[in-house]
């Protein structure tokens, strides 16, 4: 059972889905289930043309906004990108940084990566730090090696107080979209060594406080048993933060 006292994290990444009015109606929603006192912290990550508004709708609840990527340079000709300001400045607290989506179409490097990572933490922007291995690298056995590279190459050169901020989440690539949980306790194998490498390019105080979610066909049956791992502290969730129904469903099933 996770008995430390970091605080459950539960986001909803939407993805390219849902205009400015679907993104209202689904927070109209989910603020009329809301327990008053969540015990886990709630993230939504809608896209970025509906983040503002989500803002607005959000203004007075726990829940907060995060944005799916960003780009490391604060301003200049980059056409079509999104600064951390521009985040800040819509409403985000959160960043999702580094999703295996945007590792395998569109080819971004744990360099880039790191650049996105030490942009978010420059600007006060908490990052959703993703990380996981393709089915192809578990079948070679390459789980920990991809683990490792992917995690020490990102937060090399961080301070500790930098390192606290935001959360990791461990995304096997096989299991997102594809209804394909890994079992509880594949996950905190995983969660365990993420852990140790925090140990051991930082100390065993960063280690313990950084909260490590996983991701990955999460539902409503399956988060209780992920969550009660010593090291899972939550989940990054995809299709079943599409429906308030099933969101508000997950944030039950983690409710003190
Ligand atoms: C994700 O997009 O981060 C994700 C985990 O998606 P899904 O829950 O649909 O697998």
């Amino acid at each position: 059972m996770n008995t430390t006292p970091r605080r459950l994290w539960l986001g909803g990444n939407w993805k390219m889905f849902k205009t400015i009015p679907e993104a209202i109606r689904f927070i109209r929603d989910l603020k009329a289930g809301l327990p008053p006192s969540p015990t886990a912290e709630i993230i939504l990550a809608p896209a970025f043309t509906a983040l503002q508004a989500a803002a607005r709708e959000l203004e007075g609840s726990p829940v907060l906004l995060a944005a799916q990527d960003v780009h490391w340079v604060e301003a200049g000709a980059f056409t079509g990108e999104i600064s951390t300001r521009m985040l800040i400045d819509a409403g985000c607290s959160y960043c999702i940084i580094g999703h295996s989506e945007r590792r395998h179409w569109f080819h971004e490097s744990d360099k880039e990566v790191h650049e996105k990572l030490k942009a978010c933490l420059q600007a006060g922007l908490k990052p959703v730090f993703c990380v996981g291995e393709t089915l192809e690298e578990r079948e070679n056995g390459k789980v920990r090696e991809v683990i490792r590279r992917q995690v020490l190459t990102a937060v090399a050169n961080f301070s500790e107080q930098e390192m606290t901020q935001g959360v990791i989440a461990y995304e096997p690539v096989w299991a997102i979209g594809t209804g394909k949980t890994a079992t509880p306790e594949a996950a905190q194998e995983v969660h365990a060594l993420i852990r140790r490498l925090l140990e051991e390019a930082f100390n065993k105080r960063v280690a313990m406080e950084k909260r490590i979610v996983y991701g990955g066909s999460v539902t409503p049956e399956t988060i209780k048993g992920l969550v009660s791992q010593p090291d899972i502290d939550g989940a990054l969730v995809g299709g079943a933060s599409l429906k308030a129904e099933s969101f508000l469903a997950l944030i039950t099933e983690v409710q003190a």
